[in-house]
């Protein structure tokens, strides 16, 4: 591979206040430098950009098409056209400056398939980091992607199962979920009990625990259970919200990280004092200096994959953030916080997965929109002007 300088462009680095202008310098999969050219073979001039680092998405469905028919659709899918249908999926948020993808819920074997297509270049798309089918009850949510199990012993062969196919991440079910008919959404799947078989077998393994959870009771399961993150997080009750302060607080003090997906089907809720209400659990969820790192859900309805940036407005409106702390909520704090020590900022040594857009996001987050190059593990994936 040869050198490349990205030359003109305001850097923004993942961790700074602001953008400073720069050239970085790629050398392989890796950022070689910034500064000087440092004797590139390529030089590209994206003067008057803003460089950032590769967005990355902490909750994906790449195998749902974001539409209301996505249970047909996922239904009468083969495994084949499935396949083709994630690949495409994942392609377009490549597009959208998102570099990587924690996939939390697909069937195992195509997840596992396609992060490794894509990391050996026979596949294009964003990184992945993949849970495959999502460990749940008999009949519970999401069942129909192959990881029902039910017991502690069924629990901990879950997990060896799903470690031996290969997965990055043991997502499970802690909660019912309102698009799998006939759960509870408010209700524990689990006991503690039966979580910590989880979280023990999977830690043992060196996996770590993403644990769906909306209602207030399988929030407080999954907390007593020691997971690593808590997905959506959203203390949901029948017509409204049940908030517990003090459940916040235990989430802060144990590290755990909160996913809360937050994404722009949020503008499409007619409840305006239920969107109040969220508003406030997030603002609890910061004020209690929880861990969290960005994602949307991506893949249900009316969740475009390719929509965290718009989701990040959501969230700077919902959380009252400043644009360039969303911004790090999606680079470098996601980085730190999934596991993805080498990429979310700038920085020589780490893989070049690089964004550059129209505009400065660190003050206006719709720069995202507007996209113009992006750099995927040292290779220009797409370049607007050249059409790559
Ligand atoms: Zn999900």
């Amino acid at each position: 591979m040869p050198t490349i300088a990205l030359r003109g462009a305001h850097v923004w680095d993942g961790v700074a206040p602001g953008p400073l202008e720069a050239t970085v310098v790629i050398d392989g999969v890796g950022i070689a430098g910034i500064g000087a050219d440092l004797g590139a073979t390529e030089t590209i001039d994206i003067s008057g950009l803003t460089l950032i680092p590769g967005l990355i998405e902490g909750h994906a469905h790449l195998c749902f098409n974001a539409a209301p028919d996505w249970r047909a659709v996922y239904d009468s899918d083969s495994p084949a056209r499935m396949l083709l249908r994630m690949q495409a999926n994942g392609l377009r948020m490549l597009r959208a400056g998102i570099t990587t993808v924690r996939d939390l819920g697909a069937p195992t074997d195509l997840s596992v398939a396609l992060r490794d297509a894509i990391a050996e270049g026979l596949a294009a798309g964003p990184s992945l980091r993949v849970a495959g089918a999502p460990i749940t009850t008999t009949g519970g949510h999401c069942h129909f992607m192959g990881g029902e199990a039910d017991g502690e012993l069924e629990l901990r062969k879950a997990v060896r199962e799903h470690v031996k196919a290969g997965v990055d991440w043991i997502k499970v079910m802690a909660t019912g979920g309102n698009m799998t008919r006939g759960t509870n959404t408010y209700a524990a799947q689990y006991t503690v009990e039966e979580l910590r078989a989880v979280v023990e077998e999977a830690h043992r393994l060196r996996k770590r625990v993403a644990a769906h959870c909306h209602g207030t009771a399988g929030i407080r399961v999954a907390v007593a259970a020691g997971v690593d993150s808590i997905e959506h997080c959203s203390f949901s009750a029948p017509g409204g919200i049940d908030f517990d302060r003090d459940l916040v607080v235990a989430i802060a003090a144990a590290g755990i990280v909160v996913s809360p997906t937050v994404s722009v089907g949020y503008r499409l809720w007619a409840d305006d004092g239920l969107r109040q209400r969220r508003a406030e659990v997030m603002r609890a969820i910061l004020a209690a200096g929880c861990a969290v790192a960005m994602s949307t859900d991506c893949g249900i309805p009316r969740v475009p994959h390719e929509a965290l940036a718009g989701g990040m407005e959501v969230i700077a409106e919902l959380g009252g953030i400043a644009p360039v702390d969303v911004l790090k909520l999606a680079t470098s704090t996601a980085a730190g916080l999934l596991d993805l020590g080498d990429r979310g900022a700038i920085t020589p040594g780490l893989r070049a997965d690089l964004v550059a857009v129209e505009g400065d996001p660190t003050r206006d987050l719709a720069a995202l929109s507007r996209v113009r190059l992006v750099v995927a593990g040292g290779e220009v994936v797409f370049d607007e002007r050249r059409k790559v």
